[in-house]
């Protein structure tokens, strides 16, 4: 019996001819949509404009809005989960994110009706995860090319945690503390609906500090597969990044949902490695004994940047233990409580929270 290779394949393409190569995507890789309901997932990981590259472009969600309705797509539904903990800012942040406006009547509110599933994971028995995720009959994930500073890279598999809903995004975070955790959480919510076809906005990525404190980068290219996993090691391959590295990658490996060698798959397109891409520059917790020495003397925590904070209350709202305190002077960071999941850090639009490598025998001694 032969096995056939997970195939990915790479377009080059701007903004303004996205709709183009999202439509050779559904060519290349869509199944049969006539009659069906379709989900389209981007990612919005909060109300920011589409130039800071922090959520899926615009254009390529209304790309992919024409290739599955000119597919015969009985209904097509747009929409995500936002932040960590805000049920009722998803309608905003796909505002401001420029893709309420291109979904129209399209757009659901994914927080509006969970469902409790029973899930095969160490951290929990049941999670809270969207209707319409679990009752559409074709999931197309639409993520966005960018770094992670938790998971070192977020891509295909990470959009699937958007599938849970609210606050049991942090609840979970909770549960799974560490990188191994994390990634082994990350996997449990993948499996609960992988997505069947994934179209990855890499035209601007983001660089450094993401999720959300990166740089944008420009890529030019569009990704495309109906495998997540080969389609993430394809991407973090692109930022000079080994795939292996990535907990959740090797992780998922080793659980057989896929590959995380760039050599076992079949690339279509010009592959090459974005020039002096910026990494996270965060531990991912695993590799040599030089790394884990690290991890054991280091520690990497938040520390709030007064002079770009606004005080918004985003950070403390999004973290999923209660660590950070609102007061006059802006928030305060409990380091004893903290458990550097970076919550906060990605729900930060002001680049106001910074991260940190510290001697764990100097915890605490900073505020
Ligand atoms: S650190 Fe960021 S999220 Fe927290 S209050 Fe300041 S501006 Fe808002
Ligand atoms: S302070 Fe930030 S990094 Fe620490 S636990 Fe809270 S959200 Fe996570």
């Amino acid at each position: 019996m032969t096995v056939s290779r997970p195939r990915v394949s790479i377009y080059p393409t701007d903004y303004a001819h996205a709709a183009e190569a999202v439509e050779r995507a559904f060519a290349d890789y869509a199944p049969p949509l006539a009659g069906k309901t379709v989900l389209l997932k981007p990612n919005i990981l909060g109300a920011v404009p589409p130039e800071r590259a922090v959520n899926t472009h615009p254009s390529v969600v209304a790309g992919a809005i024409e290739a599955a309705e000119r597919r015969g797509a009985a209904r097509v539904m747009v929409g995500d989960n936002s932040g960590m903990r805000v049920y009722g800012s998803n309608e905003h942040a796909a505002t401001v994110a420029g893709i309420r406006q291109v979904a129209g009547d399209r757009y659901v509110n994914l927080g509006a009706s969970p469902v409790k599933v029973a899930v095969d994971s160490a951290f929990a028995d049941r999670l809270a995860v969207s209707r319409e995720v679990l009752e559409c009959d074709v999931l197309v994930s639409l993520p966005k090319m960018k770094t992670h500073v938790a998971t070192g890279i977020t891509g295909a598999v990470k959009n699937t945690y958007g599938h849970l809903v609210g606050g049991e995004k942090t609840w979970l975070h909770r549960q799974a503390q560490g990188p191994a955790n994390f990634a082994a959480a990350v996997l449990d919510v993948y499996q609960v609906r992988p997505p069947d076809l994934v179209v990855m906005d890499a035209v601007v990525a983001m660089e450094g500090q993401g999720p959300s404190g990166g740089r944008p980068r420009d890529v030019g290219r569009l990704l495309a597969s109906t495998d997540a996993v080969a389609l993430d090691t394809v991407m973090a391959s692109m930022m000079g990044i080994e795939p292996r590295a990535v907990p959740y990658l090797r992780l998922a490996e080793a659980k057989g949902l896929g590959t995380a060698r760039l050599d076992a798959i079949d690339v279509d397109g010009p592959f090459e490695v974005v020039p002096d891409f910026k990494a996270p520059g965060i531990s991912m917790g695993f590799g040599t004994w030089v790394s884990r020495v690290a991890t054991y003397l280091f520690v990497t925590q938040p520390q709030v940047r007064r002079g770009k904070c606004v005080k918004c209350g985003s950070c403390a709202k999004a973290c999923p233990v209660e660590a950070i305190t609102m007061t006059d002077q802006g928030p305060v960071i409990d380091y004893a409580t903290c458990i550097s999941c970076f919550c906060c850090h990605e729900m930060c639009r002001y680049e106001a929270m910074d991260l940190s490598r510290r001697m764990r025998l100097l915890q605490g001694l900073w505020r």
